[in-house]
């Protein structure tokens, strides 16, 4: 049995699990930089040690600190949380190597499913669907060139260790290709340490659609439906729901059944995303992330289950709680990423907090780790809160969340509210009709009107 959990995160998400540990009367100790001594997590959690400076280089991604906080502490468990080290295969095996329990799948998943080439070969040999693309890395322009002209353009030059929606670029012709190919390359090292690239068809007017899945190690495993995450900016989600809007039970349990029998087969252990591009009524797998994402809330609320809770559960006992056919979904889910940043640019708007209201009432959740006081430092991501809504349909939901912003007070700072709030307004997403350059092309449009 896990008696005490070390967080090696900060903000919502290192909040959210110290929730799921008071709920289990599991001990839980935060870890932090010199910038976050005031932080929430380091409030709610039952101990706390400081790691190094700001800079995450040398705090929350220093293995070594983390280790030592952990044999000061005792902490028989780590949770990594989202970012930072959650996909760092060696930091899992050192955890693993130091007799502690790492609350997440196996350091060898995590390296097959971080290396995109390797996790798009494994998928396919394990019967999921992916985007045509080239046969592993291309590795000079003229291969590059001649998978291009099997795949036909438009194509994306993507990064094999790529994340945050960066080390990517779209090519619609050969000449853009050779334009952007070694750009991509050397942006890749800089940026990953990693310069392979490969090539895949760039799909004009897809949405994001990715399944969850939960594995005991053992060869169980289930789905938890999927999220529906294509309103984006910067190839990075702003706004997530589930069900997806353009889903029915037949297709979802069809590449539900798909994924969890691709997890099943290979052992998989603890929560998972299958990522997908979904188009003309087809899947096509972009990439996995083996960990909790931001936007698990979603599926929490549909399903009502505490995936924290079942993260800890795998780990301790290499159990799942539910057969699949216990999971049914109950209503709509939305999430919106509220960030500390202004509008019309999206530039970070660190600062003190001086005024905070926190949404409340019947199927609204605040996954926050601000308060009022509180000075957002300017080191980290501009996360300050998700607002999650739970109805019993989506147009419930869709009014649930228009009542819920409108109660949602953030002073001192400026926040991405407003832009949910016009959103709401728009008749596309109303009626769930957007794909992955919808947001992007309102943006523009609106740009344009307002320098009009
Ligand atoms: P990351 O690891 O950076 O999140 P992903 O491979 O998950 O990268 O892709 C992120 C987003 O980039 C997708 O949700 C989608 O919007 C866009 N994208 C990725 N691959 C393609 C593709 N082949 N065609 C069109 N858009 C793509």
């Amino acid at each position: 049995m896990i008696k005490k959990i070390l967080i090696a995160n900060r903000g919502e998400i290192a909040l959210r699990i110290i929730r799921a540990c008071q709920e289990l009367k599991i001990k839980s100790v935060a870890v932090h930089s010199t910038a976050d001594s005031d932080a929430m997590h380091v409030r709610m959690a039952d101990e706390s040690v400081c790691i190094g400076p700001a800079n995450s280089a040398e705090s929350y991604l220093s293995i070594p600190a983390i280790i030592t906080a952990c044999e000061i502490t005792g902490a028989d468990a780590v949770h990594p949380g989202y970012g930072f080290l959650s996909e760092n295969a060696s930091f899992a095996q050192i955890v693993e190597d130091h007799s502690i329990t790492f609350i997440g799948p196996s350091s060898e998943h995590i390296k097959m499913m971080g290396d995109k080439i390797t996790a798009k070969k494994t998928m396919r040999e394990l019967g999921v669907p992916c985007v045509p693309g080239s046969n592993g890395s291309t590795d000079t322009l003229e291969e590059a060139l001649e998978s291009a002209k099997k795949i036909t353009y438009p194509v994306i030059i993507k990064a094999t260790a790529g994340g945050g929606g960066r080390g990517m670029k779209v090519a619609t012709s050969s000449d853009e290709l050779r334009k952007n190919y070694h750009t991509t390359k050397l942006e890749a090292k800089n940026a990953f340490g990693n310069d392979q690239v490969y090539i895949e068809k760039y799909l004009s007017l897809p949405r994001h659609i990715e399944i969850q899945i939960m594995g005991d190690g053992n060869g169980n495993a289930l789905y938890l439906g999927e999220r529906d995450c294509s309103l984006q900016r910067r190839h990075q989600k702003i706004l997530e729901e589930a069900p997806s809007p353009v889903l029915n039970d037949q297709i979802r349990q069809n590449i539900g059944s798909i994924c969890a029998k691709a997890m099943a087969k290979i052992k998989y252990s603890g929560v998972g995303t299958i990522e997908f591009l979904y188009e003309n009524n087809k899947f096509y797998f972009i990439e996995m992330n083996t960990r909790l994402q931001v936007e698990h809330p979603v599926t929490e609320s549909i399903f009502q289950i505490d995936l924290v809770r079942e993260q800890i559960k795998i780990a301790s006992e290499g159990t799942l709680s539910f057969e699949q056919d216990q999971l049914k979904i109950q209503g709509h889910s939305i999430e919106c990423r509220i960030n500390a940043e202004k509008l019309p640019d999206f530039t970070p708007s660190p600062g003190k907090i001086t005024a905070f209201h926190s949404p409340g009432g019947l199927g609204v959740r605040m996954d926050s780790a601000i308060y009022q006081g509180y000075v957002i430092p300017p080191f980290y991501d501009s996360l300050i809160g998700k607002l999650i809504i739970h109805a019993e349909n989506r147009e419930s939901a869709l009014n649930r969340l228009e009542r819920a912003l409108g109660e949602l007070i953030v002073d001192g700072v400026s926040t991405t509210t407003q832009l949910f709030q016009e959103l709401l307004l728009e008749p596309d997403i109303q009626n769930g009709e957007y794909s992955i350059h919808w947001l992007e092309k309102w943006l523009q449009d609106k740009e344009h009107k307002t320098n009009l």
